[in-house]
């Protein structure tokens, strides 16, 4: 049996991961963010999501001193080698202008010269962790299977969600209500194998 969870920091200064996971959790748990107790994000040395979002709940958990629910996601392109991966926050620049990071998307894909009659693959992965003040941790991955938009369509979501279409639909996150994206994306998926704890 877990001891449930009723007071967390969510381990992010991302304002449209903040809106998403806070739906997420079940609404009688107490949530704070960096932002509000002045805290800036550490930096992500590690190589892989599950690594990065590890560093970010260790960290804020620290700092809190309560426990911390921290995410880490990205979206992999495979023709691109699956970049911009753990680097999709960094595409945007320091300005986090998502517009910068889509521009870019399409930059590396017209030096790839890609056909842009076959689809292309892509997904988005989100790794969370919770990281209580024993030092304890439970981590969770999800992923979401989709190919790219050929422009950005949609003002819904955040980041990269105006490019990215789930496979089987037909139009962008960005184009789709949060509640129909949160019953197929990759923090859902993530979530659902940490629900036990709240
Ligand atoms: P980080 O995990 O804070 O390093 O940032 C991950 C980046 O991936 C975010 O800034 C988003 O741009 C992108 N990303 C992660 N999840 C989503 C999503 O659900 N929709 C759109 N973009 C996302």
């Amino acid at each position: 049996m877990y001891r449930k969870i009723n007071k967390l920091v969510i381990g992010t200064n991302n304002q449209g991961k903040i809106r998403e996971i806070k739906k997420l959790l079940p609404k009688k748990i107490q949530v704070s963010t960096p932002k509000q107790l002045n805290l800036k994000s550490p930096k992500e040395n590690g190589s892989t999501f599950l690594e990065n979002s590890l560093i970010k709940a260790k960290y804020f958990s620290k700092k809190s001193k309560s426990i911390c629910l921290a995410d880490d996601s990205g979206l992999e392109i495979d023709i691109l080698g699956k970049l911009p991966g753990i680097y999709s926050a960094r595409w945007a620049g320091k300005k986090s202008d998502f517009r910068i990071a889509i521009r870019k998307v399409f930059k590396e894909l017209k030096k790839n010269k890609v056909d842009w009659k076959k689809k292309i693959k892509c997904r988005f992965i989100c790794a969370l962790t919770i990281y209580w003040t024993s030092k304890k941790y439970y981590q969770s991955q999800g992923t979401v299977e989709g190919f790219l938009s050929d422009k950005p369509k949609g003002k819904k979501g955040f980041g990269y969600d105006p490019i990215f279409i789930p496979k089987g639909y037909k139009i962008t996150f960005g184009q789709m209500s949060f509640s129909k994206k949160s019953r197929i994306d990759h923090r859902h998926k993530a979530f659902k194998k940490i629900r036990k704890f709240f």
